[in-house]
């Protein structure tokens, strides 16, 4: 049998660890209790047993023999009694003539007595020594004079009358009791909380199993009142939620960039295909319409390589020291030129900040930021740039009065290919990369980036980044 890949369920282990816990722990408890309680009860039987033969000589022989008389009928009843203790009591004259005697008077129930003790006692203890401890002890008269004396006869060991060993077998049923409740209940309540964490661990398995086959959509709707059960199934729907959202941007990824090239070759086909023809002439116009397919194409896969490049977990970071005002500045000034052609007024207000950072891709970041914010301001807008610093943070924040985002897309932006209004987007040029781009980049260098909108009012994109001195 192959043992190494055997595996138990997770409700056997609880059980059996349990159940082996529980067992350990009532059977050192039983032989602890038990052995201190024997010792302790036989102990006190033993006193109580020796305190019976003190009393009966230092008291009751006193009273035995009286105005040159011997109390034969209190002698018997203290023989009666001493009997019920397993204590052998008779009275001698002086001429050693028998007074009374428990064993002559009452033999064949006297000895029963004195039997029993015996089975009873081998029976709990085999090496128990049935031998009987004699004292002799004087009586005298008024005068002290001796008239005769007394014979007790006892077990020398422990010994115990049939109450006593009722008394410990009760003890002893007590403990069986308890213990069996004890272990019934932790079986009861191992199974009820390996039932309810392998349950869970069951629902969770098999929604991971779902999950392997693609199937993302249904939500695990299994309740567990465990913390951790209940954060495992969280995570696990959590996860299943972004999976089959990424499933399906990876399904709208394939399609718009079937149809983001097909668009533009379908045009440059159609263009050539009628000069083959003959149909049109190769005008310049033509020739030029079909330039700007193309480079709409070459746009589209230009920026397709930026994107696998910040989204590729390799991207290494290129740090130096930059000053910020005179960088942002620059870059302004580079992007004048397509503002004016809108009449976009572009205002700035920035501190002199000096910050490590990689120069090529944040240029990219502002590139992106900057052209968007241009491509979704109306004619006659404004943008505003503002850079200073807050704590150990940089704060960079580029804002418009332009078109604005709806709420409903705000969350989405980041997202590759998402794009608020395709047929907008597509008059201004966009495929929905460049903001991914930003947060990849932005995220690269441990800052993250905000985006508060109000549709017709305007964006603000606001990056913060952290500047700590000491790496500059
Ligand atoms: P695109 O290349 O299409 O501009 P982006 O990833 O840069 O893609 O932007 C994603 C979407 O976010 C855009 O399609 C646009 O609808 C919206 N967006 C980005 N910047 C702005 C802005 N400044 N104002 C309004 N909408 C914006």
């Amino acid at each position: 049998m192959d043992l190494k890949n055997k595996s138990i369920s997770l409700r056997n282990i609880i059980i059996i660890s349990f159940l082996t816990i529980i067992v350990l722990t009532i059977l050192s408890i039983t032989i602890f209790v038990t052995k201190t309680f024997e010792s302790e009860f036989g102990k006190y039987v033993d006193d109580s047993n020796k305190s019976e033969v003190n009393h009966l000589i230092n008291f009751d022989l006193n009273n035995i023999y009286k105005e040159k008389n011997w109390d034969v009928h209190l002698i018997k009843k203290l023989a009666e009694d001493s009997i019920e203790k397993g204590i052998v009591l008779e009275v001698y004259n002086k001429n050693n003539k028998l007074i009374y005697g428990i064993l002559e008077d009452e033999k064949s129930e006297s000895n029963e007595i004195l039997n029993n003790i015996r089975k009873n006692m081998q029976s709990i203890e085999e090496n128990w020594t049935p031998k009987l401890e004699q004292y002799k002890i004087g009586i005298y008269n008024e005068n002290k004079d001796k008239v005769g004396y007394a014979q007790i006869l006892y077990y020398k060991s422990l010994y115990y009358m049939e109450n006593d060993i009722m008394f410990l077998n009760i003890i002893n049923d007590f403990m069986k009791v308890i213990s069996l409740i004890s272990i019934g209940s932790v079986v009861l309540i191992a199974f009820i909380i390996s039932k309810s964490i392998s349950r869970s661990i069951e629902n969770v398995s098999s929604k991971a199993k779902n999950m392997s086959d693609g199937k993302y959509n249904d939500k695990l709707k299994y309740n567990s009142n465990i913390k951790e059960a209940k954060e495992l199934i969280e995570s696990i729907n959590k996860l299943s939620y972004k999976l089959n959202e990424q499933e399906l941007l990876r399904k709208r990824i394939t399609t718009d960039v079937a149809h983001e090239l097909r668009t533009p070759l379908t045009s440059i086909q159609g263009h050539l295909d009628c000069m083959i023809d003959g149909i049109w002439e190769a005008t310049p116009e033509r020739l030029s319409s079909i330039r700007e397919e193309t480079d709409r194409l070459s746009n589209l896969v230009g920026q397709l390589k930026i994107l696998s490049r910040y989204d590729s977990e390799s991207n290494m970071i290129n740090k130096s020291k930059v000053n910020l005002n005179e960088f942002i500045e620059h870059f302004i000034y580079n992007y004048e030129g397509d503002a004016l052609f809108k009449d976009i007024n572009i205002t700035y207000d920035l501190e002199e900040i000096y910050i490590s950072l990689d120069k090529e891709q944040f240029s990219q970041v502002l590139a992106n930021l900057l052209s968007n914010a241009i491509k979704y301001t109306n004619i006659n807008g404004k943008i505003h740039i503002k850079a200073y610093e807050d704590c150990n943070n940089v704060i960079i924040s580029i804002k418009d009065n332009g078109v604005g985002i709806p709420k409903d897309d705000i969350s989405f932006i980041f997202e590759r290919f998402y794009r608020v209004d395709k047929s907008r987007d597509k008059e201004t040029g966009g495929i929905g990369i460049g903001l991914s781009i930003v947060k990849s980049i932005i995220e690269d260098h441990n800052g993250q980036i905000f985006v508060n909108s109000e549709v017709n009012k305007g964006t603000e994109f606001v990056i913060i980044l952290p500047n700590n001195k000491n790496n500059i």
